[in-house]
């Protein structure tokens, strides 16, 4: 009888958790420092029987980058800018560089990622992987329609090289793929040229959610339009909420563009009035993270933004529009012990505003309201995992807590019926609850069988796998 494969170690197994805390589980962490070391970990894994999920920053709000018991590859150390062309605005870089290093690079020749996250932090491995949206969805599309090409290293061995018109079945199918189909290994982007460092700003408020749905699409002509929703709000109230719109300064609007592209002038104060540490804000707010303190803090919100500065216009930098909340260190930490979900559905424009309305009223009915909701406009992509379409979105954090968690799962699952029903769609990045049934319906048996047969063709052992992999598509 021969001997089966050596344990591995144990120093190697590390805690990981999803980026609401919500979830947590062991796995064996390896972090490789060269993408030569890719395919020597891609056969550790084979001689010991243990799926592998490749990690980025780890920012994923649910399950997409944990694979319990199995290993994780942390891609983080692989995050060298290989090519830059400050003249033409394409950029080469290895997946772990971050969003942030890829501003820091590029800001002060006046360019900017055409498309980014609510946060700096992540990596652009696991934003292509995801194919993220930012608050210009509707304008620029996801970040995919931005890549010019990329390199990929698959399970089966293949180095391949994809861009729409060279194996673009695999370009289209791996944007998106969750890491599922195989490891991007370099990335090339085209930027956005930018006239200054700073955005143009108008905020409002509107007193219901379907004036804030209506205030959407108004204001399509902005660059970048995003709405803070009440989800707390009583009756009538409930989906009311504040409009941001923001547009780039065109040459010439900004008289010191030298100025406002440095890094420096991105960079905002750690303190609030120059006093109190925004690292604070956590332990402040913590107290009224529950369904009465959130209700009194909203209604604080709404009703200064309705009254103090309503309807200014002022000059925001880019980063402090786009990543406002990196600059409160561990704000997540706010929702306790249990750390929080989102659930974010996507919905046609016809269905939007009584559908969203529907699901609010209900989560309020079963006491869990989300403490915080956004609103967005997106447009349909062709990439093959798509989470958009020609609508909105609402993404609603949740806090978790022992007792409500089996609750939330119910909830969730009610909402799930209501988004098909409305032909509405979901994002892996952000899910940690929809199960394959709901998966196959939203994304269609056509779509499921193709992305089968590539993962089959470039992943022949089954090798690349997640705790979302198995929840979503195995189970
Ligand atoms: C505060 C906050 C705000 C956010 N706002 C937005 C938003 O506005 N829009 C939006 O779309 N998303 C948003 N997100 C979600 C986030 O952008 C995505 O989850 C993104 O994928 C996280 O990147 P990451 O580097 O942390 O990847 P991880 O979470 O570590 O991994 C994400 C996926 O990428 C895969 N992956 C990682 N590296 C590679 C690689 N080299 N090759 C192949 N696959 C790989 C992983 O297997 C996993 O499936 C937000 C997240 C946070 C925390």
């Amino acid at each position: 009888m021969s001997a089966g494969p050596a344990a591995l170690p144990l120093e190697r197994l590390a805690r990981l958790e999803n980026f609401g805390h919500s979830l947590k589980g062991p796995a064996y962490l390896y972090r490789p420092e060269r993408i030569e070391q890719l395919n020597d970990l891609f056969e550790l894994g084979r001689r010991q029987g243990l799926s592998i999920t490749l990690r980025g920053a780890g920012r994923s709000y649910g399950d997409a980058s944990l694979n319990n018991g199995q290993i994780v590859l942390d891609l983080r150390a692989l995050n060298h800018i290989l090519e830059w062309d400050a003249q033409s605005g394409r950029i080469r870089v290895e997946p772990g560089v971050t969003i942030e290093q890829l501003w820091k690079q590029v800001l002060m020749d006046g360019w900017w990622p055409p498309v980014v996250p609510g946060t700096m932090f992540t990596t652009l491995g696991g934003c292509l992987a995801a194919n993220i949206h930012g608050k210009n969805n509707w304008q620029a599309g996801p970040l995919g329609e931005h890549a010019i090409e990329f390199e990929a290293l698959l399970p089966n061995g293949k180095n391949v090289q994809c861009c729409p018109k060279q194996n673009s079945e695999m370009f289209y199918a791996m944007i998106g793929g969750m890491g599922l189909l195989g490891v991007f290994t370099s990335i090339t982007l085209q930027l956005k040229k930018v006239a200054s460092g700073d955005m143009k700003v108008k905020a409002w408020t509107q007193p219901t959610l379907q004036g804030m749905v209506q205030s959407v699409d108004e204001n399509k002509d902005a660059d970048y339009i995003v709405g803070w929703v009440d989800c707390t709000a009583s009756a009538k109230g409930l989906g009311r909420g504040q409009l941001h719109r923001a547009e780039y300064l065109k040459p010439g609007e900004d008289e010191h563009p030298s100025e406002t592209l440095q890094v420096e002038h991105q960079v905002l104060p750690p303190r609030f009035f120059g006093l109190v540490p925004k690292a604070w804000l956590p332990l402040f707010m913590k107290p009224f993270t529950n369904n009465a303190g959130t209700w009194a803090v909203n209604a604080a919100k709404y009703f200064a933004n309705a009254t103090i500065g309503n309807h200014k216009t002022y000059r925001h930098p880019l980063v402090a529009f786009n990543f406002l909340l990196d600059y409160i260190p561990n704000w997540e930490r706010i929702y306790g012990g249990g750390g929080l979900i989102q659930y974010q559905s996507f919905l046609p424009k016809e269905a939007a505003t009584d559908v969203y309305l529907d699901m609010l009223r209900l989560c309020k009915r079963r006491r869990l309201p989300s403490y915080l909701g956004v609103l967005k406009r997106h447009r349909p992509d062709q990439f093959l995992l798509s989470h958009a379409l020609d609508g909105y979105s609402l993404a609603l954090d949740f806090r978790v807590t022992q007792s409500n968690r089996l609750h939330l799962l119910a909830l969730a699952d009610e909402l799930d019926k209501m988004v098909l029903e409305a032909g509405g769609r979901f994002y892996f990045a952000k899910d940690s609850t929809l199960k394959s049934d709901r998966v196959r319906k939203y994304l269609g048996d056509g779509v499921i069988a193709k992305f089968r047969k590539l993962k089959a063709e470039a992943d022949p052992d089954n090798l690349l796998q997640s705790d979302l992999y198995r929840r979503c598509f195995i189970a």
